[in-house]
């Protein structure tokens, strides 16, 4: 594991940003759930799009538009080899949300009273907002999955839920407010059993483990580019192409097209038929920048790392006192906890004068902050380029919390 990590901390000279000062102390960057850090190849091929080949795709019949075109694909075809999809199976969004949310127009307004669509407790605002809003229009009903104190899933529970009326399945891989680990795969067979389709919001896990969407098994898998290294603007919805064929377009337009006329349209191949408009061009090419630095290094290689991290942040945690750590065992790079009764955005102001930066909050997941009875918690999230000497760093800081507000 030393290995791992020594191997994976040699990525910090990739990012710029990693190199500044935060009120005069080394940054020690923390906040990864949330958006990640982005390394100089990823900005550099979004530069080198603007300075040499920027040009509208698909469109146009000149050197330009042809490059920046072959560009654009590329990045479909390293998005669907990321996570085993075929192609036509990628389809662009802007990020989760917006990837979610077509689901939610595409598929969600067909529903009908009596339908329902079962999420968990533990969803992320974009994974429920959008499904609670379309029950609304259709007259169909949200039922929502326990999780336990620990923030783990109550698999009888959903298990309970899921019945004939059940139309969609809707989970986290990975929670972002306590870091648990769901077993889509199997909430995926449970939603197949009674023929609804399962939905899994990604955000979390693709960035950081290898996924595979043969072996999850479900029908659509959401994430976002910036939370795996690329640039902000850019998301996947991939979705089994099945399924894909069957729905309708979730935005008109441009490029959606493949013959118009003043009374009728018919829509493009995929994945183009969900791809209104001129795209994040630059975005995509950054994107498939960032899916070759993941790959480079490997998915497993990230996940070992962070996990490693974990483990020592759990231990050096449980050492400070009055520190309350909230989540699974079992949990992703993903670390939930409070100090005493200091509110989490106190405690997050005082690390960032240390030059730490964390997150603290909700993390939209309100409702399930309700449940536990929390007002919000500090988040220190990982990934590849973060060492234990920031946890160090994180530890000793806190102590300062401590004595702050004693
Ligand atoms: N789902 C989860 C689990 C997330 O953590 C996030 C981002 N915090 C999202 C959805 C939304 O991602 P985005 O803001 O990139 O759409």
């Amino acid at each position: 594991m030393a290995t791992t990590l020594s191997l994976l901390t040699k990525t910090r000279k990739d990012f710029p940003i990693l190199g500044r000062n935060v009120n005069g102390k080394p940054l020690a960057y923390l906040d990864n759930a949330a958006t990640s850090q982005k390394p100089r190849q990823v900005i550099e091929a979004i530069s080198a799009y603007y300075e040499n080949y920027n040009a509208n795709i698909h469109r146009g019949i000149h050197r330009l538009s042809e490059e920046a075109t072959a560009a654009y694909e590329e990045a479909h075809k390293k998005a669907a080899g990321l996570i085993g999809a075929r192609e036509g199976e990628i389809i662009f969004t802007k990020n989760t949300t917006e990837s979610l949310n077509l689901l939610a127009y595409s598929i969600g307004l067909t529903l009908r009273p009596g339908d329902e669509i079962v999420l968990t407790e533990a969803e992320h605002h974009s994974n429920l907002v959008p499904w609670q809003q379309v029950a609304k229009i259709t007259q169909s009903q949200v039922k929502f999955a326990q999780v336990n104190e620990k923030g783990e899933l109550d698999m009888e529970h959903f298990q309970s839920l899921v019945t004939r009326n059940t139309r969609i399945v809707a989970a986290a891989h990975v929670t972002n407010a306590f870091g648990a680990i769901n077993p889509v795969k199997e909430m995926a067979e449970i939603a197949h059993s009674e023929g609804a389709l399962m939905v899994v919001d990604a955000a979390q896990s693709v960035p950081h483990m290898p996924v595979s969407a043969s072996q999850l098994g479900c029908d659509f898998i959401a994430f976002s580019s910036h939370k795996m290294l690329g640039p902000t603007g850019i998301g996947v919805l991939y979705g089994r192409k099945s399924e894909l064929e069957k729905m309708h377009p979730f935005l008109y337009g441009g490029d959606m097209i493949k013959e118009v006329s003043y009374e009728e349209t018919k829509f493009n191949e995929l994945p183009w038929k969900f791809e209104a408009g001129t795209p994040n061009i630059s975005g995509a090419i950054g994107f498939g920048a960032a899916i070759d630095y993941l790959c480079k290094i490997g998915l497993d290689s990230v996940q070992s790392h962070e996990q490693a991290l974990t483990r020592h942040a759990l231990k050096r945690l449980a050492e400070e006192k009055d520190v309350l750590v909230y989540g699974p065992e079992k949990r992703a790079g993903i670390i939930s906890f409070n100090i005493g009764n200091v509110h989490p955005h106190d405690a997050a102001a005082i690390l960032d004068m240390e030059g730490i930066a964390v997150r603290a909050g909700h993390h939209c997941a309100m409702p399930l902050m309700k449940k536990m009875g929390l007002q919000g918690t500090v988040r220190a999230s990982f990934y590849l380029y973060n060492t234990k000497a920031e946890i160090g760093r994180l530890a000793e800081a806190l102590e300062k919390v401590r004595k702050v507000f004693k």
